[in-house]
C-alpha cells in the first residue's frame, strides 16, 4: 500500500539535504561547543553560522535569535519570562491559541494570582478576533504582554501581524506572536514589523524535531529561564543541540530559498482539494477562513464532514492516509479541539467529523484524488451504519 502523508502542519518529512548536513555535523562536531579547543570551536562556529542565516532572513541582529528545543519551549520561555522578569501584569491573548500558550497562561495565573488574563472575544463563526476590543484594552495603562498567534494551527486563520504589532507599540505593550506555523512558510521581516517576540520550530519546515528558536528583541531586556551555564548568551543554559541547530539552519535556508516554488505547488494543491471536496461532498463545510487565501495559511484545509465521527482518522490511516483529526497536533487524540469548540456547538461537532488536511510540496494531486475517494467510501459506510429510529 502506498502511504499518503497529509499532516505536514503537525510535522514534516526531513529534507535529505538537511539530513546530510546533520550527519556530517554528528560525525565531526563531537566537541563541547563551550570548550576553547578546536573540536569545540568548530561546532560553535556551525551554531553561529546557523544563527546568522536565520537572523539575516528575518532581518534582525544575530544576538536576537535564541536556539531552543521547540516551539513549545520558546513560547513558554517568552511568556513566563515576561511575567517573572519584565513585570508584566496583564496578558491579552485569545481562546484560539495553541495549548502551549493557553496552558502556560493558565499556569502563570495560578502562580501569580495578581496578573490579569484577558481573552479577546471571537467575533464570528470564522474565528475572527475582535481587534477593536484589543485597542480598548490597551488604552488602560497597565504593563501588558499581547500574545496572539500568526496562523492558527487547526483552521489556518492568519492574523495581520504588522498592524497588531504597531497597535501594541502605540500603547507600549509587549507583543509576542506564536509564528510556529508561518516561519519557514512566509518571508517575515522583523525589522519592518515592530514585534518583540516570536517562536519557530524546525520540524514544521522539513527540519529536525528538537530544534526551534525564540526571537527575542534585545531592547525588551527579557531574561532566560534555565540557569546553569552561559550558553545562548545567558538565555538558555545547557550544552547546545549542535546537530539540531545545524539542521534547523539548513532547513530554514532551503525553505526561504525555495519559498515561492514550494508555495506555488502547495497553493495549487489546496485549491484542488477545496474544489474536489466541494464537488464530491457538497454538504461539506470549511472551517474558519481556510478557503480565503488572503486570510488563511496556504498549507492547510480544515473541514467539517456531514456525518458523525466514525473514527474517520483511523479508517483513513488503515488505508494508508494520514490526516489530523481534532487537535492532533498535541496528542493525536480525536477530541474536539479548543479552537473548534469556539466555532461550533458541541452538538454540531457531535454530528460531524472534523479533519485537518495539511500539505507539503512533496504531495500530489493524485494523493488528493485518493483521499477524496476513500472519504466518499467512509461517508457511504457511515450512512449505511447510522441506526434508523422508531417512528
Ligand atoms: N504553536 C503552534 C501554532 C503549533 O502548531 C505547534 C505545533 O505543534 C506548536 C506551537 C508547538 O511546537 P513544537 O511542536 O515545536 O513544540
Amino acid at each position: 500500500m502506498k502511504k499518503i502523508y497529509l499532516d505536514s502542519a503537525a510535522s514534516t518529512l526531513i529534507d535529505d539535504r538537511v539530513i546530510d548536513v546533520m550527519m556530517q555535523s554528528m560525525r565531526e562536531d563531537f566537541g563541547n561547543p563551550s570548550a576553547t579547543h578546536s573540536f569545540g570551536q568548530e561546532g560553535k562556529s556551525r551554531i553561529e553560522f546557523a544563527r546568522k542565516i536565520i537572523a539575516n532572513r528575518l532581518n534582525v541582529p544575530a544576538n536576537e535569535i535564541i536556539f531552543t528545543s521547540c516551539g513549545t519551549e520558546s513560547n513558554n520561555l517568552i511568556i513566563r519570562s515576561c511575567v517573572e522578569n519584565l513585570n508584566v501584569k496583564r496578558i491579552i491573548t485569545s481562546p484560539l491559541e495553541h495549548k502551549c500558550v493557553l496552558e502556560t497562561v493558565r499556569d502563570l495565573k495560578e502562580k501569580h494570582p495578581d496578573i490579569e488574563i484577558v481573552f479577546l472575544p471571537v467575533k464570528n463563526q470564522n474565528g475572527d478576533l475582535d481587534l477593536d476590543a484589543l485597542e480598548e484594552y490597551l488604552q488602560e495603562n497597565k504593563p501588558t504582554l499581547v500574545s496572539l498567534m500568526h496562523a492558527n494551527n487547526e483552521v489556518g486563520n492568519l492574523l495581520e501581524l504588522k498592524p497588531v504589532a504597531e497597535l501594541c507599540k502605540k500603547y507600549n505593550a509587549l507583543f509576542h506572536s506564536d509564528t510556529v506555523q508561518t516561519l519557514g512558510h512566509y518571508p517575515l521581516d522583523f525589522s519592518d514589523i515592530p514585534i518583540d517576540f516570536a517562536s519557530c520550530s524546525a520540524h514544521k519546515f522539513h527540519g529536525p524535531k528538537g530544534a526551534g528558536i525564540a526571537y527575542i528583541r534585545k531592547s525588551t531586556g527579557l531574561k532566560g529561564m534555565i540557569t546553569g551555564g552561559a550558553q545562548e548568551r545567558n538565555m538558555r543554559a545547557g550544552t547546545e543541540n549542535i546537530y539540531g541547530i545545524v539542521g534547523l539552519g539548513k532547513s530554514f535556508e532551503l525553505a526561504m530559498n525555495e519559498l515561492d516554488e514550494r508555495r506555488k505547488i502547495i497553493e495549487e494543491l489546496k485549491r484542488y482539494t477545496i474544489d474536489q471536496l466541494s464537488l464530491h461532498i457538497p454538504e461539506i463545510k470549511f472551517n474558519g477562513n481556510c478557503t480565503d487565501f488572503d486570510k488563511s495559511i496556504y498549507t492547510l484545509v480544515s473541514v467539517l464532514l456531514p456525518f458523525p465521527n466514525t473514527m474517520t482518522g483511523f479508517q483513513l490511516d488503515m488505508r494508508g492516509i494520514a490526516v489530523s483529526q481534532g487537535s492532533a497536533c498535541a496528542s493525536g487524540a480525536a477530541k474536539p479541539s479548543n479552537t473548534l469548540l469556539q466555532l461550533y456547538t458541541q452538538e454540531e461537532l457531535d454530528n460531524t467529523t472534523t479533519l485537518r488536511i495539511s500539505f507539503s510540496h512533496y504531495n500530489t494531486k493524485e494523493e488528493i484524488d485518493e483521499l477524496v475517494k476513500v472519504l466518499l467510501e467512509i461517508q457511504q459506510n457511515a450512512f449505511n451504519t447510522i441506526p434508523v429510529g422508531n417512528d
